[in-house]
């Protein structure tokens, strides 16, 4: 397809957050005409593309848990086209974490997200056992079941936005590399790409962990002054790289079905217990966390272990976070033994199956702001960048909202995610996970 000189809308990234955007601006406007897609791969060639695809709302801040229940509802309006599969999500823990769940748990009571909160050693374990009769998991002592949420696969979910977007005509092309931003001094007035200029009057940069490279463009801050509590500013880099490790048990998906035979929901676990592999050696002392799920798409038992920051010049990662090189530097040796160790920790199906994980590229990075948490905001008067801090496949639904702000209306649940909250101070609780995504 060939590239529109001018466009009403611009969108630079064909992920989640720029397929629904565009889906939902075609909405919106009534149609797609006006409004291009452009990609320097294809759809689903950065972290989308290759998202475990968990979809959870276990979150200790409020405003992350409203967002992430209006986007689940867009996910539950078309299973099929998603690829979504409602399982529900288990957020299984220790101790030090037990206050924070609790309260997750009453504040999806007050949203009407439903979910059950089991409290105590033996009422969690007995929990457990009645999902999964080989469950023996140290060290846990509450458990948090979201009834909705899920996970959706990755690719599947995009093709099914590809197709909602082209249905209302928008012009989704791959291939073309944004290089640098025409401006007039105050606004963007073009996007300049590798195959030529397109005019416009909104440009949406939606090209996850590649974000730095646009932040530049736009000659925006490296350095975020943050207010701490103490009332001071603390100048903090605006983006850190984390690596995000994840991995495959190569045995038949059904081999983790529950007690009934049914697909069972999507199990995080964080504990305290010391982790030993299946020969008795220590792994670690803890805390530590992992997640996993049966999946047909990945060929497996699949999920992930703690991020790590990637100690790569950040410059180097920013120029492509999904270069050849990556996957060297994502998962090794240490994930793979840790991982399939903590497996067979939570469940005795797993003892002696390390040896079945998969040694392929897997896992990838994720882009993270000042304080891991999103910025939805506009620069420049017209560049709206949606940066998820690695948050997002699940955020289906910012796109929508993101649309509505195009389209002159604010939208209240995207209003905490402002830059400005870093110099007004106004941050998100932080939580006791060891994830930075919690
Ligand atoms: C291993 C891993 C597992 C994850 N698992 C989950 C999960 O289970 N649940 C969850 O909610 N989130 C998960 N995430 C996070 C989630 O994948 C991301 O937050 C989300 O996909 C980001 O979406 P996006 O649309 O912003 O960016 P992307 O999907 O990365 O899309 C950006 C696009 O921009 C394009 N692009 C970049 N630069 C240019 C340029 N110069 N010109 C033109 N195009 C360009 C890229 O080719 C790419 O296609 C995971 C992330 C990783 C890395």
């Amino acid at each position: 397809m060939s590239l529109p000189t001018s466009a009403t809308y611009v969108i630079i990234g064909a992920g989640i957050h720029g397929l629904s955007t565009a889906w939902h601006l075609a909405q919106e406007t009534g149609s797609g005409a006006g409004i291009v897609v452009v990609d320097k791969g294809d759809v689903g060639a950065g972290a989308s593309g290759i998202a475990c695809g968990v979809i959870r709302n276990n979150y200790f801040q409020p405003a992350m848990r409203e967002l992430m229940a209006h986007s689940v509802s867009v996910w539950e309006s078309d299973p099929e086209a998603f690829s979504y599969h409602p399982v529900g999500y288990m957020q299984i823990s220790h101790e030090a974490m037990r206050d924070d769940v609790g309260s997750i748990y009453e504040q999806q009571q007050a949203i009407g997200y439903e979910s059950v909160f089991v409290e105590g050693a033996g009422e969690s374990q007995l929990y457990m056992e009645g999902i999964f009769h080989d469950w023996r998991a140290q060290g846990i002592t509450s458990v948090l079941h979201e009834k909705k949420g899920g996970y959706a696969n990755n690719k599947k979910s995009l093709a099914g936005l590809r197709a909602k977007c082209e249905d209302l005509g928008v012009t989704i092309v791959g291939g073309i590399e944004v290089t640098e931003f025409a401006t007039d001094n105050s606004s963007v007035t073009a996007v300049v790409t590798s195959q030529g200029s397109i005019a416009c009057d909104h440009v949406v940069v939606a090209v996850g962990p590649w974000v730095q490279k646009f932040w530049a463009m736009l000659d925006l801050p490296v350095v975020t002054p943050v207010l701490g509590a103490d009332g001071q500013l603390h100048d903090t880099n605006t983006w850190t790289y984390w690596a995000l490790q994840e991995g495959v048990l190569g045995v038949d998906p059904g081999y983790l079905v529950d007690n009934d035979g049914n697909m069972p929901p999507v199990i995080h676990i964080d504990t305290d217990a010391p982790l030993h592999d299946d020969d008795g050696e220590l792994v670690t002392e803890g805390p530590w966390g992992i997640y996993y799920k049966p999946d047909f798409s990945f060929g497996g038992v699949q999920g992930g272990y703690m991020p790590y920051i990637v100690d790569k010049p950040a410059l180097e990662v920013a120029v492509d976070p999904y270069g050849p090189k990556s996957p060297d530097f994502v998962v090794g040796g240490d994930f793979y033994r840790t991982w399939t160790a903590a497996l067979s920790h939570c469940q005795k199906r797993f003892e002696g199956k390390s040896g079945l994980i998969k040694h392929e590229p897997s896992g990838g990075i994720g882009s993270f702001t000042p304080d891991s948490f999103p910025v939805f905001d506009t620069f420049a008067e017209n560049a709206y960048f949606i940066c998820d801090s690695n948050h997002g496949y699940k955020m289906i639904g910012v796109g929508a909202l993101v649309a509505k702000e195009l389209t002159g209306s604010p939208q209240p649940l995207l209003e905490p995610f402002r830059y400005s909250r870093y110099a007004e101070g106004k941050l998100h609780p932080v939580s006791n996970s060891p994830y930075p995504w919690s």
